[in-house]
C-alpha cells in the first residue's frame, strides 16, 4: 500500500489562539474513537499545526477514509506517502514512484508545489519545484506542466524528520471536534428534521444526548426502534448518545381529555419541552435542540413557536428553523438518516392531532387551558421523568 498515512487538515480550530491545543487534543481523541471501528492499528499524532494518522501495518483504506469523513473538525483528509529518507536524489525517485502508482493514466497536467518547512534543508523550494518538474517530464513524457489549473497538484513537504508527498484531498465534514462545546439535549422524533438538527449542532462541537416521547400502545415498538436506529446513525458523527425514552401516554391522554382539541398539539409540545428541560438539567445539558422549521406545520408558525418556547428557560437551538423542507432532506440524505426517517411508523405527535389545530395560539388562552390540567399533571410529569428508560446509542 502506497498510502500508509494521512495528513489531517483542520479549519476553524486553527484560529483558536491559546486554546488551540485543547481543540487539537479533542480532535485527536475523536479521530482515535472513530478509527476503533476500522480494521487496523493507527498512530495519531500532532506536529506544529497538523495532525498525522499513520497506519501501523495492514489496514483498510476505504473504511479509514469513511471513518475520518465523519469526524467533525476535519476540513481535509490527505492520503500521503511519507518517508524519513530526505536524500534529494531519492526524493526525485519517490516523486516518480508516487505518480506512477497514484495516476496510472498519465495523460494529465501537473504542478509541483514544494515547501521547505525545515529551512536547513540544502535545496530551496523554488529549485525543488524546477528539479522535480524536470524529472517528472523526463520520466513521463505524456505529462505536461500547467501552473494555473493542473490536474495533479503534487505537494512536497520537507520537514525536520520526514518528507511528505500528497496530491489527493478528500473533503472532511468541517465543523469542530465534538466535546469542545458543552452538551445539549436533542428532542428526537422519528421524522426527517430532528436527526438533521442534532447533526448540525454536534457539528459545532457540542456533545448531544436525546429524548424521545413515545405513547404506547398508540405508538408501536417499531416506532421506538426507528428512533433508536436514528440515534445510532447520528452517533456515527456525534459520538455516543444517551437516548432517554419517556412514556408520554398518560400525559397525552390527560391533555386529550381535558383541553380543547385544537390546542392539543401546542400544549403537548409545551409539556415535551418542560420534560426535556428537566432531563437536560439532570444530565448536564445546557440547551435543547429541536428540528422545528418556520411554517412547516401548525405547531411551527411563529406564534406557535413563541408559545412553545415560553416554557423554556434554557436556550433552544433550532438549526433548521429557516430551511426549506428540501434543504433538510438534502442533508438527511447526505448524512444517511433519510431512508430510516421515512419509514412509515406512527408518531406520537400525529396520533391525537385535531382536524383544525390553532395556528395562532394565544399564550393567555393556552395558559388557561393548562390550568385545568393542574393538580394531576405534575405527578404525571414526575412519573414520566423518573420512569424514563436510557438507551446508550453508538
Ligand atoms: P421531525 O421531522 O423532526 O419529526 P416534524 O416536522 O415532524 O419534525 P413536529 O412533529 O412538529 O415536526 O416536531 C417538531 C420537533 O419537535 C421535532 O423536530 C422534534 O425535535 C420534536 N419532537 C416532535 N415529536 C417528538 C417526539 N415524539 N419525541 C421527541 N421529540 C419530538
Ligand atoms: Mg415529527
Amino acid at each position: 500500500m502506497l498510502y500508509q498515512s494521512f495528513l489531517i487538515k483542520y479549519a476553524e480550530i486553527g484560529t483558536k489562539g491559546k486554546n488551540r491545543f485543547l481543540f487539537e487534543d479533542a480532535l485527536i481523541s475523536r479521530i482515535c474513537h472513530a478509527l476503533k471501528q476500522v480494521d487496523g492499528k493507527f498512530d495519531v499524532s500532532k506536529e506544529s499545526g497538523r495532525i498525522y494518522v499513520t497506519a501501523c501495518g495492514e489496514y483498510d483504506y476505504d473504511d479509514t477514509v469513511e471513518a475520518l469523513k465523519k469526524v467533525f473538525g476535519i476540513a481535509w483528509i490527505c492520503p500521503m506517502f511519507q518517508t524519513e529518507d530526505r536524500d534529494y536524489d531519492h526524493l526525485k525517485q519517490y516523486v516518480c514512484c508516487y505518480l506512477h502508482q497514484v495516476y496510472p493514466d498519465r495523460n494529465r497536467t501537473f504542478k509541483v508545489e514544494a515547501r521547505r518547512a525545515d529551512k536547513r534543508y540544502p535545496v530551496p523550494s523554488e529549485q525543488m519545484n524546477r528539479d522535480l518538474g524536470e524529472v517528472i517530464l523526463d520520466t513521463f513524457p505524456e505529462m505536461r506542466v500547467d501552473v494555473h489549473h493542473p490536474d495533479v497538484l503534487l505537494r512536497v513537504e520537507v520537514r525536520a524528520a520526514v518528507v511528505n508527498l500528497y496530491s489527493e484531498m478528500i473533503a472532511g465534514p468541517g465543523g469542530m471536534p465534538v466535546g469542545t462545546n458543552g452538551k445539549a439535549l436533542l428532542l428526537l422524533s422519528g421524522g426527517i428534521d430532528s436527526p438533521v438538527a442534532g447533526y448540525m449542532v454536534a457539528k459545532r462541537g457540542v456533545r448531544i444526548d436525546a429524548v424521545y416521547f413515545h405513547a404506547p400502545p398508540y405508538t408501536s415498538e417499531r416506532a421506538r426502534q426507528k428512533v433508536v436506529d436514528l440515534a445510532k446513525l447520528v452517533s456515527r458523527y456525534a459520538g455516543p448518545i444517551d437516548l432517554h425514552v419517556v412514556n408520554f401516554t398518560e400525559i397525552q391522554m390527560h391533555i386529550y381529555e381535558t383541553c380543547p382539541h385544537e390546542e392539543l398539539t401546542i400544549i403537548m409540545r409545551r409539556y415535551m419541552m418542560r420534560i426535556a428541560q428537566r432531563i437536560a438539567e439532570e444530565t448536564g445539558s445546557m440547551a435543547l435542540i429541536t428540528g422545528e422549521s418556520i411554517g412547516q406545520v401548525a405547531s411551527q408558525t411563529v406564534q406557535s413557536l413563541a408559545v412553545t418556547n415560553e416554557v423554556c428557560t434554557m436556550p433552544v437551538f433550532r438549526p433548521v428553523i429557516a430551511f426549506d423542507k428540501q434543504e433538510i432532506v438534502d442533508i438527511s440524505e447526505k448524512i444517511g438518516t433519510y431512508e430510516t426517517s421515512i419509514l412509515p411508523y406512527e408518531d406520537c405527535c400525529t396520533i391525537f392531532v385535531a382536524k383544525h389545530p390553532v395556528t395562532k395560539p394565544s399564550l393567555k388562552v393556552i395558559r388557561r387551558s393548562e390550568e385545568k390540567l393542574a393538580g394531576t399533571i405534575e405527578e404525571m410529569v414526575e412519573t414520566a421523568v423518573a420512569g424514563r428508560e436510557v438507551v446508550r446509542c453508538g
